[in-house]
């Protein structure tokens, strides 16, 4: 028969990962009792060792369901917590600091939790038994207590206590049993004493015959009885038995047997009475047997329902569509790489070329304005407006020595900028954001530690690559640093693409004049404070004060964008100029370079990308393309555990449903076939008692 509560005690322990649900579970044995009643006592005789929580202060704050495992075959006796992963705990002591740092994480405002703490402990020594050890009933509360820690203690108990659970009702026998908390209690819930049992504990303290009178109560009669015990270790065992190890069962009871043997009047076996631990234990075995086999029936209906609403939910929404966290995994892995592909196929030497040419294009404008444009107003306070008369700009000199100065420099700034850090960042940073860009896109997006473990694969990939790139490409383009030949069609080229990189340049600078226009309210308004600055800077006024709160009727904030109007257009208009000269006839042959820097400029410019986007095709891209995804699987294949693929997989709120769904789905058919194999157990048991 005690193979049918070991596979009862299996079936229960698997609903339990199914999840909290009233009827989806098999009746356990519940333990109440006063603190101070002997309780953890009783329990520790059961089991055979120290292992819950002690401590005048220490309050047990979270149900414990204790699952014992007989392993008739075993040498070794470990505890072990299901949800923890601490794997088998073979030292007692060790489940009783753990049992005490659970309960302690229970803050202290909510007095209690009925978020059960889940302990299975495996040995030859104990019974095949389910057992729910509950906070211990507090007479009064402590000054560093909750007042309603008390009430707070009832109220998890008598959740617990409900039907169909066993109640496993704790007295010491030193107590009125009218005044027991725990009696008390599981008469409230089970008036008729048909499912509770009453331990008597601390026997050897009374009267063996007030002791054997208080076991034949009458006043509160319970179909399953009292049970007597001492199960206080003798004094000389602490020193037999080091904390944590050893069985203490033998002792208990030995010390008991002592107590009980010496008064064979009250005790012995001719009397009605039960005594004993060893008793107790088997008691707990049979009754449990009986309640839980006699809930099977519900137990699987229960199941049966559940399963018929998850199979429902599996089907209407999610199409029948198996899923794992591991498929859910690789299938997203795949599609990303997939798209990884694409985006390498599409992203090559003529895109790592345009993106370079665009940031010297910008490069070689901030050079022109620095060294041939004029002087940008922007910096200047109104007050300094006065004295930056309107400069001349620039006339081309190319015969004049300055003028080949001023080039041959503005060539040097160029080429000495720094290109091989420059481009290799530029083409990294546009790299690391299209792949930022493929996560978006990704199922990933809804993942935090796939789009962290992905951004940091191409961040380091590109980091590394960068350094020894930056250095090989600057000397690449080192030769440029001394000497500049260009090709006449190299001239050509240069001219034309300067015209359209100024086109450009003269559309921005336009635009960003109707946005001013636009926040100062009006082309009128502006037009009106922009002749105020170009009459304050031609010398036609004379400003008072330093214009801080404001000038010639208009306000500082208006004179600021004003002034911001007005370099946008001198810029225009000195690229107006710039756009002639590069498309006049003298520009149009690279003898003339002095006289058209911006041609000679973007040639350069234009050298410099070739060199850079056939190394950084050869070297960036096409290191990263092959890197990339072996990186990938590094971090999110072969390299995770199966906890982390789980996490992963259920940090999207839409998968984890659909995991769920199909986890209890799987789990409840599971539970529904080991019940079916115990019933034909039971059957067989049956027959074959039946015949013999
Ligand atoms: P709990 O608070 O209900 O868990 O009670 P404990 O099991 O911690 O026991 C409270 C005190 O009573 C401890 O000092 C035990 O040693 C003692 N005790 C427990 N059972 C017995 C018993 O059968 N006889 C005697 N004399 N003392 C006991």
């Amino acid at each position: 028969m005690m193979m049918l509560t070991k596979k009862m005690i299996q079936i229960r322990s698997l609903l339990q990962t199914v999840g909290q649900s009233e009827q989806l579970t098999l009746p356990s044995i519940v333990v109440i009792g006063s603190q101070s009643s002997g309780k953890s006592s009783v329990l520790e005789a059961i089991v055979g060792h120290e292992f819950l929580p002690k401590g005048s202060n220490m309050v047990t704050r979270r149900p414990i369901e204790l699952t014992l495992v007989n392993t008739p075959d075993a040498h070794s006796e470990y505890g072990e917590f299901p949800a923890l992963g601490l794997g088998k705990i073979t030292d007692f002591s060790q489940v009783q600091r753990t049992l005490t740092d659970l309960n302690l994480a229970v803050p202290a405002q909510d007095c209690v939790s009925d978020d059960p703490i889940q302990l299975r402990i495996y040995s030859p020594n104990v019974p095949d038994l389910s057992l729910i050890d509950l906070p211990g009933y507090i007479q009064v509360t402590n000054a560093d207590q909750p007042p309603e820690l008390k009430e707070k203690i009832t109220e998890l108990c008598e959740k617990y206590i409900q039907p169909p659970n066993i109640i496993l009702a704790i007295s010491a026998a030193d107590v009125d049993l009218a005044n027991s908390t725990a009696l008390r209690a599981s008469r409230k819930v089970d008036p008729r004493g048909e499912r509770t049992i009453g331990v008597i504990t601390k026997m050897d303290l009374v009267e063996a015959e007030r002791g054997a009178s208080m076991l034949n109560d009458k006043k509160y009669g319970l179909r399953l009885g009292y049970v007597g015990v001492v199960s206080k270790l003798p004094s000389s065992t602490g020193s037999l038995f080091s904390r944590g190890s050893g069985n203490i069962s033998n002792a208990v009871m030995k010390n008991e047997d002592a107590y009980f043997s010496s008064h064979p009047l009250e005790f012995g076996s001719q009397s009605e009475i039960e005594v004993g631990t060893k008793n107790l234990r088997k008691k707990l075995m049979h009754v449990l047997e009986q309640t839980m086999a006699a809930s099977l029936k519900t137990t699987s209906e229960a199941i049966h329902q559940e399963l018929a609403e998850a199979t429902y939910e599996f089907k209407v929404q999610y199409n029948d569509r198996s899923l794992s966290a591991e498929t859910y995994l690789a299938e997203s892995l795949d599609a990303f790489k997939h798209s990884f592909r694409e985006f390498s196929d599409s992203f090559g030497r003529s895109q790592v070329r345009e993106l370079i040419k665009h940031e010297l294009d910008q490069q070689v404008l901030n050079l022109l304005a620095q060294r041939y444009w004029n002087k940008p107003v922007e910096d200047l306070t109104i007050a300094e407006l006065e004295v930056d008369a309107l400069s001349e700009l620039p006339k081309a000199d190319p015969d004049n020595q300055l003028w080949h100065l001023k080039l041959d420099a503005s060539t040097a700034s160029l080429t000495k900028l720094g290109i091989g850090r420059l481009a290799t960042t530029v083409v990294a940073n546009a790299l690391q954001a299209h792949i930022d860009h493929l996560i978006v896109s990704s199922t990933f997006s809804a993942h935090p530690f796939a789009r962290t473990a992905i951004t940091e694969a191409s961040s380091s990939i590109l980091r590394d690559l960068s350094y020894d790139i930056s250095d090989e490409l600057e000397i690449c383009i080192k030769p440029y640093k001394y000497r500049i030949e260009l090709e006449d069609s190299e001239w050509a080229r240069g001219r034309e693409n300067i015209t359209s990189v100024l086109k450009e340049e003269l559309h921005d600078c336009e635009t960003a004049v109707k946005q001013v226009e636009a926040e100062v309210g009006g082309r009128k308004r502006l037009r009106e404070v922009m002749s105020f600055i170009d009459r304050v800077r031609s010398g036609q006024v004379v400003l008072e004060g330093d214009g801080v709160g404001g000038a010639g009727g208009f306000s500082a904030a208006l004179l600021r964008r004003g002034r911001d109007a007005v370099f946008l257009r001198d810029r225009a208009d000195t690229i107006k100029m710039r756009l002639l000269a590069v498309k006049s006839k003298q520009c149009a042959s690279k003898v003339n370079k002095y006289y058209c820097p911006e041609i000679f400029l973007d040639a350069v410019a234009d050298k410099l990308t070739t060199t850079a986007d056939l190394f950084l095709d050869a070297e960036l891209l096409s290191k990263f393309y092959y890197s990339f995804p072996r990186e990938l699987d590094a971090r999110l294949g072969r390299g995770l555990s199966q906890a982390e693929i789980d996490r992963f997989a259920r940090e999207d709120p839409k998968i984890r449903r659909h995991l769920d769904v199909v986890r209890r789905k799987d789990l409840l058919e599971h539970v529904l076939q080991e019940i079916e194999a115990l019933r034909q157990l039971e059957a067989r048991e049956k027959r074959y008692t039946s015949r013999s």
